[in-house]
């Protein structure tokens, strides 16, 4: 596969001028404006344009390695069905975290968090053998255009036109390699925004991969991040026409904030906060009662267990969506009397997987899980289960309430986290939680829920990876696909896939959105829109996503010039 190399930069190298102008058309012009030849004045503007491009290009690349964000990739097998559209057959995952490796210098890996048994690491390897294709490098083969030979020496560049993506002005640009054996050369298009030239996007695959190895297709998107600096946030990657391989995945980026070495960092955010006084009259607190101590061991646990999932950006620090969440809770708890409970909070984790916990006051979802709800009550269906829970004391273990049982490498946090419950605390919490939502403002949309846990039942056998948790409890469990609240499904109505107006799930990606930098998690602003028929229903299936491009850091552009002058 494609990895990162020690490699040279070509700043000086004379530059390929084309036929064409590349040149910037006149601040202001229409959005549809396409770039025409401009005269014999045009060379040593559109060298001096390439140039740019490729000198940003390798700063992006060595910027990349100060950080270490999260990866996670998620991939969907399918079927083509011409009234159903894709449907999964089969899926596989990754979550890690990007490293440059310093045995190999400048090498860029994936480091997983995934705990792994042998036998499945021998079936995975046999799998991607069979299959040529590495779901867990499929984001390191389009991180950068090419990290050895990325100038105007080995490459020809193309104008195609101007063009938005979301609100960045930028110029599309169609590029390959001048010797056509390259290995792993890129060949495709690149989308340079309008301020810097840096690359925004970059779409088309690699050539000439190595013996037993195949390269994928792709299409790279990149967010203003820092000020002048754009870096990988989503990469879609999309096969139909590799005989019986048929895939869709997505992989996402975030957590840019967390350094490469980071020790530094949380120093200095320590001492900003020191400058703010915590607490005053601490000498009218009382003595705690056993029971106050036995919730703050609780307390003290579940703090933890959140400080250090948010550490490793597994969980977004608390914001916008926990709100949300935390209103539905508060339907269940003052219309089933619970107000003598502490407060209840919400919290999200940024994986995909579709999974829910709760610890001691606590409860966390999964983004997956929030984007694939259909409505309130379902979410609602998924709260009410952790609700009870909490109400009937079943805890997070009181063992990480020792410091020392958190001290693990981000690596290792999967496997040493422990926050599942046995069956016997599933069976309880959901006999209660269905007792909650009998007497909530959801009673009545109950057939509706019901109708979500069917297609959940339906979709799960297919997708062992979407439905299999990596932290609390899934929606379903083992081959035999028990679910959760299995009570709500007898009244729901059967799943009808053909028709248009019962939406039983929603695609993966449907709400919450998640910033690449620090992993925070907002609902962003789309409208709905009407589907057309069954096969954009979708339901627990991946989509591409369009990101929408702006740039964040205006201020950025004055700094860079003045860095990337000749
Ligand atoms: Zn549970």
């Amino acid at each position: 596969m494609f990895s990162f190399r020690a490699s040279r930069l070509y700043w000086l190298l004379p530059v390929t001028i084309l036929a064409i102008s590349m040149a910037p058309p006149a601040s202001g012009s229409d959005r549809s404006t396409t770039s025409k030849a401009s005269g014999p004045h045009a060379g040593p503007q559109v060298a001096g344009l390439i140039y740019r491009i490729i000198s940003n290009e390798w700063q992006t690349r060595s910027t990349m390695q100060q950080y270490s964000p999260r990866i996670e990739t998620y991939l969907q097998y399918y079927r083509p069905d011409p009234m159903l559209g894709d449907v999964p057959t089969a899926d596989s995952y990754f979550l890690g975290r990007l490293k440059f490796s310093s045995e190999v210098i400048n090498r860029a890996k994936e480091a997983s968090f995934l705990p792994e048994a042998p036998v499945g690491r021998v079936l995975r390897h046999a799998r991607m053998l069979r299959e040529g294709l590495h779901p867990d490098e499929i984001a390191l083969e389009s991180l950068v255009v090419d990290e050895r030979n990325f100038d105007s020496k080995h490459y020809a560049f193309e104008p195609v036109r101007w063009e938005y993506l979301g609100d960045v002005r930028c110029l599309a640009i169609d590029i390959h390699p001048l010797d056509p054996k390259s290995p792993g050369a890129f060949k495709g298009r690149i989308w340079v925004e309008d301020q810097n030239y840096a690359i925004v996007r970059l779409n088309g695959t690699r050539l000439n991969a190595p013996l037993l190895d195949s390269y994928v297709h792709f299409d790279c998107w990149r967010e203003n991040l820092r000020p002048g600096v754009w870096l990988p946030v989503y990469i879609y990657s999309q096969e139909s026409d590799r005989g019986n391989l048929r895939y869709k995945s997505q992989s996402r980026l975030w957590g840019y904030d967390l350094a490469a070495r980071r020790e530094q960092q949380e120093w200095t955010n320590i001492l900003v906060d020191a400058s703010t006084p915590v607490r005053d009259n601490t000498e009218d607190t009382p003595d705690l009662s056993p029971l106050d101590g036995q919730r703050q061991l609780a307390i003290d646990a579940e703090r933890n267990v959140l400080d250090r999932l948010e550490k490793a950006r597994l969980i977004a620090p608390p914001g916008p969506v926990d709100k949300v969440l935390e209103t539905v809770v508060n339907n269940l708890i003052v219309t089933n009397h619970l107000g003598s409970l502490p407060p209840i909070h919400c919290r999200v984790m940024l994986t995909s997987t579709l999974e829910s916990f709760s610890l001691a006051y606590t409860i966390v979802l999964s983004r997956g899980l929030i984007d694939v709800l259909p409505d309130e009550a379902s979410l609602a269906m998924i709260l009410a289960h952790e609700l009870a829970h909490i109400a009937l004391v079943q805890r997070v273990d009181a063992k990480f309430a020792f410091n020392d049982r958190l001290q693990f490498s981000d690596e290792d946090l999967l496997s040493v986290l422990d926050v599942a419950r046995n069956p016997a605390d599933e069976a309880g919490a959901d006999a209660k939680g269905v007792e909650f939502l009998q007497n909530s403002p959801y009673k009545d949309k109950l057939s509706q829920v019901g109708l979500f846990l069917r297609a959940a039942v339906d979709a799960a056998p297919h997708l062992p990876h979407l439905f299999g948790p990596h932290l609390g409890n899934g929606l379903t469990e083992g081959k035999s696909k028990m679910l959760r609240m299995e009570d709500l499904v007898i009244g729901a109505p059967a799943l009808r896939p053909l028709d248009v107006d019962q939406i039983a799930a929603l695609p993966l990606g449907s709400r919450v959105q998640v910033n690449a930098w620090d992993g925070s998690a907002y609902f962003p602003s789309r409208k709905a829109e009407p589907l057309i028929n069954a096969s954009e229903k979708m339901p627990f299936r991946l989509a591409p996503t369009v990101p929408h491009l702006k740039v964040h850091f205006p201020g950025g552009k004055a700094a860079l010039s003045a860095r990337l002058a000749p």
